[in-house]
């Protein structure tokens, strides 16, 4: 058992009036506790951040970039430990694990290389000898809040992005997988980075608003469920403090008559039941035009059985548990309400998961859903694939598009013509052709449209430096003091 408390101003800190269990999800057992803040906890945490962005905000931008090197090479040497909480608090595979942290580090090599897309707009002699430059500030002092499913990559993008352009950082992790975020902590300072620039305050909710409604807050960086992101926004604008707020998803891969239905088969299963399902952008629906369903509908079910599931410290583990219990508990009532809306269960996967102790859901398989169904209209967020009938694409597209949610979503086709119009017309903000999970390069945008994103900026791609700073317009000219006069009029730009 052990216990993982705040970090704030270079120091350990202990100070908290409750806790929260962590669980080992492979095993449904308790491994330690975090404390979470009080809101005199969370206020020190920002009173640092605050007091430290006064000299943090004027470090140059390339000295910031290689503190960031310093950080990426610190996090490669301690892998494994990084690694291993990833399995043993999130319920990772191996491999999982290993590649959210790949992910990681590439994040972190891209913005080390903050100084290429940094530059902001000048505007030469636009009227009467006067020159315009957009100038960059950094925005002060940014929270950044993560989900569950990806505790060793999110805080890092968040914190890096926020340190590498100025800001100062307070991280408030999911209390289910806090533990990498304060590891982080440690690293940060073992690579130079100065007190009150990196904190991290434990918590829940209710820290979570205290932050965002904090007069020394500036930002907030979230990503998480589509409830959470959509309040946070809301409070963000009454409190004036900037949000980036990612939510939930519901992405659908849709597959045409023309496809090779063996390789749909294959990236249906892998980006369906992956990771248990928990990813953002996970394919929760197949989506199948014209008289292939049955086919395409029997490869999905015939690769199921092969997946290997159990606990994660089994490194043959393919598939491993959903994050708790509650998290269980609420998908199983999401496969109870199937049947009586209508659908069919094809593979019922609580007959190999009921067994087992910890918190697993065996890969399911529903057919016939159906818009307005409880298993269609809600993001899931465990191995359950929905399967859909369509009769035509433009069927497809229409279901696809009336989904409340916009985060992802894959054609499979070898129509090059049609695949083109797909990408025009899908209304989502990540979408991949013959690429079922697809999460784009951090030089690229990322982030959702409709309910999936409540957001101006895009999480990654050059976006992302608009969020975590702010500009400002300096306009000047070099008259010639002889022609100077006064003017009443409203300043018109004529020669
Ligand atoms: P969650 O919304 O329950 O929690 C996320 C974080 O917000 C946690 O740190 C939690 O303590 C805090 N929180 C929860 N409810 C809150 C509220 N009402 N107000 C303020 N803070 C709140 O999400 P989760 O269950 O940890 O993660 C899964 C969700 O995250 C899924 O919906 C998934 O799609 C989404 N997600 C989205 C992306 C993306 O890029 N769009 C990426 C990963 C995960």
């Amino acid at each position: 058992m052990y216990k993982v408390d705040h970090f704030i101003n270079g120091k350990s800190s202990s100070e908290s009036n409750k806790t929260s269990k962590i669980y080992n999800p492979s095993y449904g057992t308790e491994i330690g506790e975090v404390l979470c803040a009080t809101n005199e906890v969370a206020d020190k945490a920002v009173e640092s951040a605050y007091e430290a962005s006064k000299a943090w905000s004027k470090t140059g931008l390339i000295y910031r970039s290689e503190l960031i090197l310093k950080f990426r090479q610190n996090v490669i040497n301690r892998s494994k430990e990084i690694i291993d909480l990833g399995i043993s608090e999130a319920g990772k595979t191996r491999p999982d694990a290993e590649a959210e942290l790949d992910r990681a580090v590439q994040a972190l090599t891209h913005i080390a290389g903050v100084q290429h897309f940094y530059p902001s707009h000048y505007s030469q002699n636009v009227a009467g000898g006067i020159d315009i430059a957009d100038l960059r500030f950094p925005i002060g002092v940014v929270v950044g809040v993560g989900p569950f499913n990806f505790p060793i990559l999110i805080p890092l993008l968040h914190s890096a992005m926020a340190l590498v352009t100025g800001n100062t950082y307070i991280g408030k992790p999911s209390e289910k997988v806090p533990s990498v975020s304060r590891l982080y902590a440690d690293i940060w300072k073992e690579s130079g980075l100065p007190d009150g620039c990196y904190n991290v305050v434990n918590g829940d909710k209710e820290t979570v608003e205290f932050l965002v409604r904090h007069e020394k807050v500036d930002g907030l960086a979230f990503i998480g469920s589509t409830a959470a992101a959509k309040s946070l926004k809301m409070l963000g604008v009454e409190h004036n403090t900037k949000v980036q707020a990612l939510g939930g998803a519901k992405n659908h891969m849709i597959v045409l008559p023309d496809a090779d239905l063996d390789m749909s088969a294959d990236a249906a299963v892998s980006a369906s039941f992956g990771a248990a399902g928990q990813r953002c952008m996970a394919v929760s629906v197949v989506v199948a035009v014209g008289d292939i369903a049955d086919e395409l509908l029997d490869k999905i079910k015939e690769r199921m059985p092969n997946l290997i599931m159990g606990v994660t410290d089994d490194d043959k583990t393919q598939l491993g548990p959903v994050i708790s219990p509650e998290n269980k508990d609420r998908i199983y009532s999401f496969i109870n309400s199937a049947e009586p809306d209508g659908a069919t269960l094809v593979v019922d996967g609580r007959i190999r998961s009921n067994s087992l102790e910890g918190c697993f859901v065996g890969p399911t398989l529903i057919d016939n859903v159906k818009p307005g169904m409880a298993v269609y209209e809600n993001e899931i967020f465990g191995p359950v694939l929905s399967f859909v009938r369509a009769k035509t694409y433009d069927e497809a597209m229409k279901i696809t598009n009336s989904n409340n949610f916009g985060n992802g979503a894959a054609l499979f086709t070898r129509d090059g013509g049609v695949a083109k119009k797909w990408s025009d017309e899908i209304q989502a903000g990540s979408v991949g052709i013959n690429v079922p999970i697809p999460l784009p390069t951090y030089a690229h945008s990322f982030g959702g449209w409709k309910d999936s994103a409540f957001s101006e900026t895009k999480g990654f791609g050059p976006s992302a430096i608009e969020f975590y700073t702010k500009t400002k317009s300096l306009s000047t000219r070099w008259p010639d003091p002889a022609d100077s006069k006064v003017d009443l009029g409203f300043p018109r730009n004529d020669n």
